[in-house]
C-alpha cells in the first residue's frame, strides 16, 4: 500500500488540501487540527475516486485502509461497528474541490441494524431516539444506494402521521416509529428484492461506493458543464461518526453564516431545530427558530458556537457559511465552507474585512465577482420574497421590471407617454421595436437567445429583459399572452427579472438598486490597481453623462447611425440616396450637417476633457429606405432594387460606402471638426476626438480616407487636434496590420464583426439556429459572441498588435466590441496590452473591476477565486 495511500484521518496532516480531501474533508482535517470540537472521522481521498473510474472498481488496498481507519475510530470512541449493545455509527458523505449539487446525498446513521437498533434504545435509555435514526438510515440508505423512489417512505411516514393525528415528526413516539422501521424494511425489501443489509462494513462499502459512482450520474454532469468544473476531479468521500441532535428538546441541528449572506452586516445569521437531524433544518419539515434561541435554551452551546465562528473567520478570513449540532447540550461542528453571497453581501464583507485588517485591499478586490456586479445596477426583487414563477427564459439582461403588458412597440411607446410603466412583450424583437423598448420597462421575449437582438439591445440599455421564455404564447389579434397556463390581457400587470429569467404575474415589490458607499470604495481601489483604461460604447449625450457616472474614461465607440434616422433627418438621408448626381447628394447633406454637428457638441460637451471615438456610417444605404412595397413612386422602387445586396453583412457598408460616396464621410468629418472647434472655442479646451472609419481591410482604403480626413479638418479648423484610425473587424486588416498602422493613430478592435468574419457566423442566423445546437451539444463551449473566442479571433487580434505595433510603438489600441464587457475577455485585453477596453455603460463597474483583477493576477498580488468548498 506504501504510497498508494487513499484514506486520511482528521487529524492527520496531509499537504493535498482540497483537490485531495474534498471541500469538506479539508474543513473538517482543518477544523480538527484547530481544536475546533468535530466528531472523530477521516476521508476517502480524489485520489481513491479516480481510481475507481479507471478500474470501474474499487481500488486495490482500498477496503483494507478503510477496515483499519475504522478501527482507529472505534478504539477512540470506545464503541464497535456493529456492537448489539452500543454500536458506532456514522455517516458517509461526499464532498468535492468544489461545491456541487447534482452529487449523491449523505447517508446518516450507517451502522444500524435490527439488533444494533435494540442495543443504541438500551445504551442511551431512548427508544424513540434509537428508531428514529433507524428509519432515517432505512430511507437515506435505500434512496441514495440503491435508488428507491423517496416518495414512498415519505408516504408512509405521512400516512402515520395522519393515523395519529399529529403534524411533525417530533410528535411521533417509539411505537409509531417502530412501526416505520418495519414498514421501511417492506419497502426496502420490496423494491430490492433483498431485506436491508446488516453487516455494517457492507453497508459501509455500499455507500462509498454509491459515492464514487455518483460522480458521473447525469445531474452532476450537468451541473459540472454548467459550471465549467473538470470532469476528472472526483469526489472525496467522508466517513464521520455520528453526533446526534435528535436525542431530545437539548439536542438539534443548525446552519450559521458568520456574516448575512444577503447584506454583508456582521452578526450571526442561522437557524436551529432542536431535536432534529441533518437536513431538518434544510428540508422544511418544521419551522426552524433564529439561533437566537439557542441563547436561552442552549447558552453554552450558544456561547462556543459564537465563538468558534469568530474563530474561523479568522482563521479562512472569509465569510463562512457552517453547519453545526448540538447533542446533549454540547456542541459540534459538522462543515465551514466560504459563504455564497449576494454582490452587496460580497462588496459590503470585503469592506468591512480590510477594515479590521483581515483581509489586504487587493485581495477584496479580487474577491469580488465581476458578473455578479450587474445585480447592484438595477432594481431588484427582494431576495426574501416567496413568491411563484409562472414563467422561466433566459436571464438576458439583469434587473427587474415591473409593468402592463403591450404586445407591439408603438402602444408601447403611447402608453409610456401617457406615464403608465409597461412591459414589452414579443415573440422575439427587431430594430423596428426600439422606440417601444426605449419605452418600456423591460422586455419580455418568446423567442431568441442571449445574443438575440432583445438580449443585445437590452444589455446595452441596461434594461431588464428575459429572452426565450418558451412558456409564454402570445395571441396578437385577441391581444394575450399566455403564461404558464394562464391567460392575461394586454394592460395586465407582470414582473420580470432579468437577472434570473423568472417571469410572475401581478405587480412585485422591488427594491433600488444598490450603488452605495461599499461598491464605490471596491471600485476606487480597483481603479487604483488596473493598467487598461475603461470607455463606454455610446450615441447620446444622455448616456454619456450616465457612463461617466460609472467611471468610464471616454467613449470607446460612438456610433453615428442614429444621426441618420429620427423624423427630422429621415426624409433628408432619403433625398440624398435618391439624388441623381454628386451635386444633389451633397445639397442634402448640407442640410444634415448643422444637425450632426449639434449632436457632436452635445457629447464632446458631456465628455469634457475625455477622449470620444467617432465611427463614421457603416451600415449600407439601403437601411435607410423603405421597403420595396411602400416606395413612394417607382423611382424610389428601382433605387431599392439597385441598392438590394444579396448579402449586405459583405456588402457595401463601411468604408466602402465611404469610398464610393466620399462626400458622406466629408460631411460627417465637418460635422465633427466644427463641433470640437466650437465646443473649444466655449470651454477653451478641445476635446479628444478620435475619428474612426469601419471595416477596412487594405491600406489602400485607409490611405484614402486618411487623406480625405486631413484634408477636410485642415480646411474647416486648421489646428484642431485629432487622431485617425480605424476598426479592426476583419480577418485581412488583422494580418495587414503593420501596412495598415502607416495610417492610423489608433486601432480599436470591433470584436462583434471580427468574430462573424473570422468564423464565418451570421451572427443574426447563428443565434437561436445552428449556434445554440453547437452550444447544446458540445461542439463550442461558449457563445463566442459572449466570450472571446480566444483561440481564433484572440490570436488574430494578437498578430495585429504585434504587427501594428511593429512599425508604430505609440499605436493607441483599444477594444469596442460587447467583449470589452466580459471578465475573461476584458482579462485576455490586459494581457495583449491593449490601452482600454470600451463596453456599454453598465458594464463599465464590471470592466474596471475585471481590470483590476488582471492586473493583480498578472503581480500575483491577488487571485479571483469563486467562493465554494
Ligand atoms: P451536504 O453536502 O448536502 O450539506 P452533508 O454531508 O453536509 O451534506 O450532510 C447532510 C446533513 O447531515 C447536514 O445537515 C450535516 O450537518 C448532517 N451530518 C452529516 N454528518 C453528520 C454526523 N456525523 N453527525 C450529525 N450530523 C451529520
Ligand atoms: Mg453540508
Ligand atoms: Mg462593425
Amino acid at each position: 500500500m506504501a504510497g498508494n495511500r487513499y484514506v486520511y484521518d482528521f487529524d492527520e496532516p496531509s499537504s493535498g488540501g482540497k483537490e485531495l480531501l474534498g471541500g469538506k474533508g479539508a474543513g473538517l482535517a482543518e477544523m480538527t487540527q484547530l481544536g475546533v470540537p468535530v466528531p472523530a472521522g477521516f476521508t476517502i481521498t480524489t485520489d481513491a475516486c479516480r481510481a475507481f473510474m479507471a478500474a470501474h472498481d474499487i481500488p486495490d488496498g482500498l477496503e483494507e485502509e478503510v477496515a483499519e481507519h475504522i478501527a482507529r475510530l472505534e478504539e477512540r470512541s470506545g464503541k464497535r461497528f456493529g456492537d448489539v449493545n452500543d454500536p458506532l455509527l456514522v455517516s458517509v458523505r461526499s464532498g468535492a474541490a468544489v461545491s456541487m449539487p447534482g452529487m449523491m446525498d449523505s447517508i446518516l446513521n450507517l451502522g444500524l441494524n435490527d439488533q444494533a437498533v435494540a442495543g443504541l434504545a438500551r445504551s442511551t435509555g431512548n427508544d424513540r431516539f434509537a428508531y428514529d435514526s433507524y428509519r432515517r438510515l432505512l430511507q437515506m440508505f435505500g434512496e441514495v444506494v440503491d435508488g428507491i423512489d423517496g416518495h414512498r417512505f415519505e408516504r408512509r411516514l405521512s400516512d402515520v402521521k395522519q393515523g395519529k393525528g399529529v403534524q411533525q415528526d417530533s410528535d411521533l413516539e417509539a411505537d409509531d416509529l417502530r412501526a416505520l422501521v418495519d414498514a421501511f424494511k417492506t419497502i426496502y425489501e420490496d423494491e430490492t428484492g433483498r431485506g436491508f443489509p446488516q453487516d455494517p462494513r457492507e453497508q459501509l462499502t455500499r455507500a462509498v461506493r454509491a459515492v464514487f459512482e455518483s460522480w458521473d450520474n447525469p445531474r452532476a454532469q450537468v451541473y459540472r458543464r454548467a459550471h465549467e468544473i473538470p470532469d476528472d476531479l472526483g469526489t472525496a468521500v467522508n466517513v464521520v461518526q455520528m453526533v446526534f441532535g435528535n436525542k431530545g428538546e437539548s439536542s438539534g441541528t443548525g446552519v450559521c453564516f458568520t456574516r448575512d449572506p444577503s447584506t454583508g452586516e456582521q452578526g450571526h445569521y442561522g437557524e436551529f431545530l432542536a431535536n432534529a437531524q441533518g437536513e431538518d433544518v434544510v428540508a422544511g419539515i418544521r419551522t426552524p427558530q433564529p439561533v437566537e434561541t439557542m441563547k436561552d435554551q442552549l447558552p453554552e452551546a450558544f456561547e462556543q458556537l459564537l465563538e468558534t465562528m469568530v474563530r474561523l473567520e479568522r482563521h479562512y478570513r472569509d465569510m463562512q457559511d457552517i453547519e453545526f449540532t448540538v447533542e446533549d447540550g454540547k456542541l459540534f461542528l459538522l462543515q465551514t465552507r466560504s459563504a455564497k453571497r449576494t454582490a452587496a453581501a460580497a462588496l459590503k464583507a470585503a469592506v468591512s474585512m480590510t477594515d479590521e485588517g483581515l483581509i489586504t485591499r487587493e485581495e477584496a478586490v479580487a474577491r469580488i465577482d465581476p458578473g455578479a456586479l450587474d445585480q447592484l445596477l438595477h432594481p431588484m426583487i427582494d431576495p426574501s420574497a416567496q413568491l411563484e414563477v409562472a414563467a422561466k427564459g433566459l436571464n438576458a439582461s439583469p434587473g427587474a421590471a415591473c409593468g402592463r403588458i403591450v404586445l407591439d412597440a408603438d402602444s408601447a411607446e403611447e402608453r409610456a407617454k401617457a406615464g403608465e410603466n409597461v412591459i414589452l412583450v414579443r415573440w422575439e424583437t427587431t430594430p423596428d421595436d426600439i422606440h417601444g423598448m426605449i419605452a418600456a420597462q423591460g422586455i419580455l421575449t418568446v423567442h431568441g437567445g442571449m445574443t438575440s437582438h432583445a438580449a443585445v439591445v437590452a444589455r446595452g440599455m441596461g434594461k431588464p429583459c428575459v429572452a426565450g421564455a418558451d412558456g409564454v404564447s402570445i395571441d396578437t389579434d385577441a391581444g394575450t399572452v399566455t403564461l404558464g397556463g394562464r391567460k392575461l390581457d394586454e394592460g395586465d400587470t407582470i414582473t420580470i427579472d432579468g437577472g434570473t429569467g423568472r417571469v410572475f404575474v401581478g405587480a412585485v415589490e422591488l427594491v433600488p438598486p444598490q450603488i452605495n458607499e461599499d461598491f464605490e470604495t471596491v471600485l476606487g481601489w480597483a481603479d487604483d490597481f488596473r493598467r487598461l483604461k475603461v470607455r463606454a460604447n455610446v450615441d447620446t449625450p444622455e448616456d454619456a453623462a450616465k457612463a461617466r457616472e460609472f467611471g468610464a474614461q471616454g467613449i470607446g465607440l460612438c456610433r453615428t447611425e442614429h444621426m441618420f434616422f429620427g423624423e427630422d433627418r429621415l426624409p433628408v438621408v432619403q433625398e440624398m440616396i435618391m439624388a441623381d448626381d454628386e451635386q444633389g447628394r451633397r445639397a442634402a447633406l448640407e442640410r444634415l450637417l448643422p444637425m450632426q454637428q449639434s449632436d457632436f457638441e452635445g457629447i464632446f460637451e458631456a465628455m469634457a476633457g475625455l477622449p470620444v471615438t467617432i465611427r463614421l456610417l457603416d451600415p449600407p444605404l439601403h437601411e435607410f429606405l423603405p421597403d420595396e412595397s411602400q416606395a413612394r413612386d417607382d423611382k424610389m422602387r428601382q433605387r431599392i432594387r439597385a441598392l438590394r445586396e444579396a448579402n449586405p453583412m459583405l456588402g457595401t457598408r463601411g468604408c466602402r460606402l465611404g469610398l464610393m460616396f466620399p462626400e458622406i464621410y466629408e460631411m460627417q468629418v465637418r460635422a465633427i471638426v466644427r463641433g470640437a472647434r466650437a465646443v473649444q472655442e466655449r470651454n477653451g479646451e478641445a476635446p479628444l476626438v478620435e475619428i474612426m472609419h469601419p471595416l477596412v481591410g487594405f491600406e489602400e482604403e485607409l490611405r484614402r480616407l486618411r487623406e480625405l480626413t486631413v484634408r477636410v479638418a485642415e480646411e474647416e479648423a486648421p489646428g484642431l487636434p485629432y487622431l485617425c484610425g480605424t476598426m479592426i473587424e476583419l480577418p485581412r486588416a488583422c494580418v495587414r496590420a503593420d501596412e495598415i498602422a502607416e495610417h492610423a493613430d489608433f486601432f480599436s478592435f470591433g470584436t462583434n464583426d471580427l468574430t462573424q468574419t473570422a468564423l464565418g457566423f451570421s451572427r443574426d442566423d447563428a443565434e437561436g439556429k445552428f449556434l445554440t445546437y453547437y452550444l447544446e451539444h458540445d461542439v463550442l463551449d461558449r457563445n463566442p459572441f459572449e466570450t472571446l473566442d480566444l483561440a481564433g479571433v484572440g490570436e488574430l487580434m494578437q498578430l495585429a498588435v504585434e504587427r501594428g505595433r511593429s512599425v508604430k510603438a505609440d499605436l493607441k489600441l483599444g477594444i469596442c466590441g460587447e467583449h470589452g464587457g466580459e471578465a475573461k475577455s476584458v482579462a485576455f485585453c490586459h494581457d495583449l496590452g491593449l490601452d482600454y477596453v470600451s463596453c456599454s455603460p453598465y458594464r463599465v463597474p464590471l470592466a474596471r473591476l475585471a481590470a483590476a483583477q488582471a492586473a493583480l493576477a498578472e503581480s500575483g498580488a491577488a487571485q479571483y477565486v469563486t467562493a465554494g468548498g
